[in-house]
């Protein structure tokens, strides 16, 4: 499972960071992106930067997908 964020919908609110942190993180520019381990897939983001789910971790990217109010978290099973 992986998991990626629509940037031009995000409103920036942070929901998803609050909810699951390691899988998402606002940057300076006041957008969410996803998360690989430690690294951050700003370069290019969108649909193009899939991270894979961490055990553990998908009730809550599942939480953040549903309370996203940009509805723009897009989980992908492969
Ligand atoms: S919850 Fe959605 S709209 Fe809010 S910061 Fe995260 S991706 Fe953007």
């Amino acid at each position: 499972m992986k998991v990626w964020i629509d940037q031009d919908l995000c409103t920036g609110d942070g929901l998803c960071e609050e909810i699951a942190p390691d899988v998402f993180t606002l940057l300076d520019d006041g957008l969410a992106y996803v998360k690989d381990g430690e690294k951050v897939l700003s370069d290019p983001g969108g649909a193009d930067s899939l991270a894979p789910i961490p055990d553990g971790q998908l009730d809550a990217v599942i939480e953040a997908a549903e309370e996203c109010p940009g509805e723009c978290i897009f989980i992908e099973v492969e």
